[in-house]
This record gives structure tokens, C-alpha cells and sequence, in this order.
């Protein structure tokens, strides 16, 4: 097998030389090393150097590059795991050449998950985590992250093996990014309640092909009861843009109030914020000194999260206006047009024509047609 440096932040490393699109399914290659996941792991690098925890387990290591540059990018403790023998035995190679305390383990991320707990849990799985994810909250004492790269069971597209994994209904909707990334979380949390544990979301958001979930456990049943209050559903009406939200387990489905059409119930999903202002202000403030490959993408998004409005859902204007038969003006000038109305509205980082407001839909509308 042919090996490569590879540079990503300040950390060099092995990887095996991969054709592109080679290797399919993705597990197939020997050993797996992705390139277009550095700005997921950029997040987390910088994110774990803004909330600092005493160890990080990353259990699906592959060629470790996501443990390896924890240790040597931020100092932190870390484990590497992989279930792989070959994989183990690259990143004991790998870590050899890397400064920092790096402990290399082979087993069954279940396994450790269930015997050892570390201060940081990370999950990185081919496709779907949701096999990982009830021993991961037993291992999480303080952090929890979780990638997902199943965005068409998550988002609606591929709806049944979406109800399997997740025990979810989504639904392809013009917002079908975030339904996948809340789908995600109200998994999560449901995993992490029945142990009277919370989850707080400190930094969550979608990327091409994945969602990536950043969260701080956190201890005692009334923390959990606070998860489990937000769990809830995004009632959609099929026949027009028209959805609200409803909290707690459904009991009916209701009427669009603006065309009469059946809602239809997505979820359970998370309700509410999947962000925490604080940490992406001490994240945007370590940037300049981290070296971060894609530092100009994370500049731009921290920002965005940090502004985003704890809707549930957003609205494509663009979509709206062709419903409308109306040409669509700015991004800004309808913002600007809603906020005048006394409502608050901002972008979102899922669609650059994407809404989030807590107008009513003809506010909206109106907003978009014009004056
Ligand atoms: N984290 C890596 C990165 O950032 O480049 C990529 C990890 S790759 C998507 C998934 C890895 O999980 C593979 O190396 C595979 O061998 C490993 N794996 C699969 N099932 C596992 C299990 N049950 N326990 C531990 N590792 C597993």
C-alpha cells in the first residue's frame, strides 16, 4: 500500500494514496482518509480548543487524522481507536512521528465505549452513528460529537431506512437539511435521557454531505427532563408553505390554517437552538491562531450560527416568490422588509436564499412580493 504525507492544519501524516471515487462503497478502500472532511474536522479542532476537555476518545480513527491533530493542534490527552487491525497499525505509525499523548487502541468502538469513559467522545462512522450512539452516551462524561454522512435516510429522501435508524419520519421538504441535522439530535437526546443525562448543542450544522453535531452532556434528571422538553415535532402543510412546531409527544395532527390542507407531523425531532452563541464567539476569537486549512469557510460560518434565529425551520424565499409569481428582490431587502414589520429575521447557514423569521407565512409573502 502506497503511503502520502498529507498536511492538514499543523499536523503531517501517512495517508494511503486513494484515486478519487476509487474506493466504493466507502469502506472498501484499505484504509480510509478523506479529504473533503477537513472542514468537519477543522470544527472540531477548533472547537476543542476553545472548551479544552482533560481527554478525547476518537473512535473510529482510520488513519487517525482526527485524533492525531488533537494532540499535536491543541495538547488534549487522546485515544485513537479503530477496529481495523491495518488501521490500528497506521496510526501507531502515524503517531509515532507526532508529538503529544496518544494512546492507540483496536476494538470494537462499542466495546471501549462500554468499558471506558473519557472526558470527549467522538464518533466518525462510515454512513449512519446510530449503532454508536447508546454507548457513546455512556462513555461522554462532559462532550459528545457525532458525524453523520446518511443525509438521504436523515432528510427525507430515502424515508423508510430513515424511520429504521432513527426512528423518525422526515420529510423532503425545501428545509430538508435541517430536518436531517434535528432528526439527528432528537435522536441523540432520546439516547442520552433514558440515562437521566441532558445534552446542551454548542455547535451543530450541515455540509455538503454531512451533519456534524458538537454537544456538552449534561448530568441530573431535571437536565434530562429539559432534553426531553425539547423534543417535539415540525407540523408541514403539503399543500402550502405553511408548518408550526409542536412540542411534546403528538396526540393530533390538525389543519393548515392558511389552506386547509392535513399537516403532516415530521419528526421527533430537536425543537429550539442548535447552538450556543458563547462558544462559537470563543471560537471565532482562537481562528486567527489555529492555521485551519479551511479557516475562510469556518470565518464565515461561525458568524451565521451565531445569528441563526432557534426557528425549527426556515423558509426558501425563492421557492416562495416562484409560488408566487413574483421576482425575487435581495436576501437582504426582505430581512429588512420583516424586521420593519417588528419581526425578527436572519439568513441561515443551510441556504444562501434561506429564511429564518418568526413572521406569519402572508408576513412573508408580502415581504417577498413587495410593496
Ligand atoms: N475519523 C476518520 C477521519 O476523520 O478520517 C474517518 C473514519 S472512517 C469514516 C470510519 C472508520 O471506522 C474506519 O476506519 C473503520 O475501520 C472504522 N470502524 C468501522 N466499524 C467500527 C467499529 N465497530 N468500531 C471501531 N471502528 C470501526
Amino acid at each position: 500500500m502506497e503511503r502520502l504525507p498529507v498536511t492538514e492544519g499543523k499536523t503531517t501524516f501517512f495517508a494511503p494514496v486513494q484515486d478519487e471515487g476509487a474506493a466504493f462503497p466507502p469502506g472498501s478502500a484499505p484504509i480510509f482518509y478523506n479529504r473533503k472532511m477537513e472542514a468537519n474536522r477543522d470544527g472540531t479542532v477548533l472547537f476543542l480548543a476553545a472548551v479544552r476537555p482533560s481527554d478525547y476518545l476518537d473512535a473510529m480513527g482510520a488513519t487517525g487524522v482526527r485524533g492525531l491533530r488533537v494532540a499535536h493542534e491543541t495538547g488534549i490527552a487522546v485515544t485513537i481507536n479503530d477496529i481495523d487491525p491495518a488501521a490500528a497499525a497506521e496510526i501507531r505509525a502515524n503517531a509515532g512521528q507526532i508529538e503529544g499523548a496518544i494512546e492507540v487502541t483496536c476494538s470494537d468502538a462499542n466495546a471501549l465505549m462500554s468499558t471506558r469513559r473519557f472526558d470527549a467522545v467522538d464518533l466518525d462512522p462510515f454512513g449512519t452513528p446510530a449503532p454508536f450512539v447508546d454507548a457513546s452516551c455512556r462513555s461522554a462524561k462532559r462532550f459528545l460529537f457525532v458525524t453523520a454522512t446518511d443525509t438521504a435516510p436523515l432528510c427525507g429522501a430515502h424515508l423508510k431506512a430513515g424511520m429504521r435508524r432513527y426512528f423518525a419520519r422526515p420529510m423532503n421538504t425545501e428545509y430538508h437539511g435541517e430536518v436531517g441535522l434535528r432528526i439527528l439530535l432528537g435522536f441523540v437526546a432520546r439516547e442520552m435521557i433514558k440515562y437521566d443525562r441532558g445534552i446542551e448543542p454548542l455547535f451543530c450544522f450541515a455540509h455538503e454531505h454531512f451533519v456534524r453535531l458538537h454537544l456538552r452532556t449534561r448530568p441530573r434528571v431535571k437536565n434530562a427532563d429539559q432534553a426531553l422538553d425539547r423534543i417535539g415535532y415540525v407540523m408541514q402543510c403539503t399543500g402550502c408553505f405553511y408548518r408550526e412546531e409542536r412540542a411534546g409527544l403528538l396526540s393530533e395532527s390538525g389543519v393548515c390554517p392558511c389552506c386547509g390542507t392535513a399537516l403532516r407531523p415530521i419528526g421527533p425531532l430537536w425543537l429550539g437552538a442548535v447552538n450556543d452563541p458563547e462558544t462559537l464567539l470563543a471560537m471565532e476569537a482562537l481562528l486567527p491562531e489555529m492555521a485551519l486549512g479551511t479557516a475562510s469557510y469556518l470565518g464565515r460560518l461561525l458568524p451565521v450560527l451565531r445569528d441563526e434565529l432557534p426557528t425549527s425551520t426556515f423558509y426558501d424565499y425563492h421557492r416562495i416568490a416562484k409560488a408566487l409569481r413574483a421576482s425575487p428582490p435581495a436576501i437582504d431587502i426582505v430581512l429588512e422588509r420583516l424586521r420593519a414589520d417588528g419581526y425578527l429575521a436572519t439568513r441561515t447557514h443551510y441556504e444562501g436564499t434561506g429564511i429564518r423569521t418568526d413572521a406569519p407565512l402572508a408576513t412573508i409573502e408580502a415581504a417577498i412580493s413587495g410593496p
